[in-house]
């Protein structure tokens, strides 16, 4: 065995070892505790079908519970009144906790989700430059003095906003656990997590992990659960001051209608179908790995994914056939072997879904470029699909799938390249290749999207905003604009 492998498989033994310390409970005010209804549910390894352990089953009532102790911990003085320097190292210290368990959350992550390690060893490192980012921000969440006459003095402060409900999908849960806990504890609220229940994981252990820090009982809270029950609670409660949602559209959609009880605060990160746009001037090669890359890379199971591979005509067939031919090179199988770039899709209905995309595609026409061959054997796998000559209206065009599909969509030039582009319901990501500097700055900004890519796609920077134009969501994480997503202002006059 070659020492990648060795690695691998440690690290395999080490995350089963902690699967295998028993049924996995609700964290509440400090206390793992079973739900409240004593209900559990299985979680499954998708690339081998079989049940790694049992999870407590939040709902409403547990999100009661997980309520009271978040409000009492974001007034109780242990946090409310920690100075911003020893919250920034605290957040250093879970920093450090998950940089000495790189290799055991990563393995978690690989056999709950189904990702390659080495795919799952860059969420967790990412995880860790998020915590450091964060601990900076602690003591840098700034008022403003507003200038006046001389007879007054009006400033502003800003504050936390107190208890935030966190709902996040299964596609990376380390980097989204990571980002929302990071983000709220530095502005200073406390957090009710709902991992979603299909990969929860990595949740749990990351909370283990902060539970080995200085951070007062109940400032982090996480509650498994399902989104129909605990999920719908929390966004429903009264006593949660902020939702920020990561998912579907649809169901962001649902989280602002139940957010009305109480107008809580909500931030949404929704999805995807970003535009990759090649002109016939770029650097061709690299363009189309990352172009393969980014709609391959966790199974396409990224919001941010190029799906739709805008080609400039004169070149269309020459990299319809090279990506098909790179698409070839991404092996799919077991998450730990070494060669492998793709694992499974998360459940048997994800895969029928992608898969009825195949159909979706030829019936309206598209080239099947690459891929459609059904995989026998245990795990839902799909190898990379490539359709060319596809059209933007297209269903496969229009519609986040959320699987390993790309679209390859031919365009005239500039103009036509933006209006195809900002033909959809989304505006989460995009990118533009091209050596013309002018061509690639406007076209940047003439995409309607959040974040943005000149000659690379899906590098990503905890200093760097992330979020959707149009109904790819509301407000921004990551950056500095996320700490005005989690605190509020106020404002003071003294008459002097
Ligand atoms: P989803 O079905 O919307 O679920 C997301 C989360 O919401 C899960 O925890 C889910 O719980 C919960 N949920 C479901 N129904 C709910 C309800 N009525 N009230 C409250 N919570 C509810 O999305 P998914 O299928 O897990 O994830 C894929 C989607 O996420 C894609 O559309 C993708 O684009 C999007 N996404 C966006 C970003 C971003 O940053 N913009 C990042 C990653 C993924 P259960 O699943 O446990 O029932
Ligand atoms: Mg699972």
């Amino acid at each position: 065995m070659t020492t990648a492998t060795n690695t691998a498989q440690a690290a395999r033994a080490k995350a089963l070892e902690w699967i295998n310390l028993g049924s996995k409970r609700l964290l509440i005010g400090g206390e793992w505790i079973g739900a409240a209804s004593g209900k559990t549910f299985e979680v499954i390894n998708p690339a081998t079908e079989q049940l790694l352990c049992r999870v407590a089953e939040a709902d409403s009532a547990d999100v009661d519970a997980a309520v009271i102790a978040a409000r009492r911990a974001f007034e109780a003085p242990s946090w409310a009144a920690m100075s911003p320097h020893a919250r920034t190292r605290v957040l250093l210290k879970i920093a450090d906790k998950i940089e000495q368990h790189i290799d055991e959350l990563a393995a978690i992550e690989s056999l709950d989700n189904g990702m390659p390690l080495w795919f799952a060893q860059g969420a967790v490192t990412a995880a860790v430059d998020i915590f450091r980012y964060y601990a900076g921000w602690c003591s840098k969440v700034l008022g403003t003095t507003v200038p006046s006459d001389g007879s007054t003095l009006i400033y502003t402060l800003r504050e936390p906003l107190g208890v935030c409900g966190q709902i996040i999908p299964w596609n990376v849960p380390i980097l989204m656990a990571a980002i929302k806990f990071a983000n709220a504890l530095c502005c200073g609220n406390t957090v009710i997590l709902k991992p979603a229940e299909l990969a929860c994981l990595t949740s749990i252990r990351l909370a283990e992990l902060i539970q080995e820090t200085d951070l007062p009982p109940g400032v982090v809270n996480v509650l498994p659960g399902f989104g129909a029950t605990a999920g719908a609670a929390l966004a429903q409660h009264p006593g949660v001051d902020k939702i920020a949602f990561t998912g579907s559209t649809a169901i962001g959609k649902q989280i602002v209608r139940d957010a009305t009880s109480n107008l809580k605060k909500v931030t949404l990160e929704l999805g995807g179908k970003a535009p990759n746009v090649i002109f016939a001037d770029a650097d061709i090669e690299r363009a189309v790995q990352t172009a393969v890359k980014t709609f391959c890379g966790n199974s396409g199971q990224v919001c941010s994914a190029g799906t739709r591979l805008f080609v400039q005509e004169s070149i269309h067939d020459q990299v319809a056939e090279r990506v098909a031919q790179v698409a070839a090179t991404w092996k799919v199988g077991d998450p730990f072997a070494a060669d492998t770039r793709l694992g499974p899709l998360i459940s048997a209905k994800q895969r029928d879904r992608v898969w009825s995309y195949l159909g979706a595609g030829q019936d309206e026409g598209a080239l099947l470029r690459a891929g459609g061959n059904a995989w026998t054997g245990p795990g839902y796998f799909v190898e990379p699909v490539v359709f060319h000559n596809v059209r933007n209206g297209m269903k496969i065009a229009q519609e986040e799938i959320f699987g390993p599909v790309l679209s390859i969509i031919p365009f005239k030039d500039e103009e036509d390249a933006v209006l195809q582009g900002n033909d959809t319901t989304y505006g989460l990501s995009a990118a533009v290749w091209t050596r013309n500097i002018s061509r690639a700055h406007k076209v940047v900004r003439a995409l309607k999207a959040g974040r943005l890519w000149i000659n690379t796609f899906g590098e990503s920077d905890p200093a760097m905003a992330f979020g959707g134009y149009k109904q790819s969501g509301w407000g921004r994480e990551f950056g500095q604009e996320s700490i005005e997503a989690y605190t509020q202002s106020k404002s003071i006059m003294v008459r002097l």
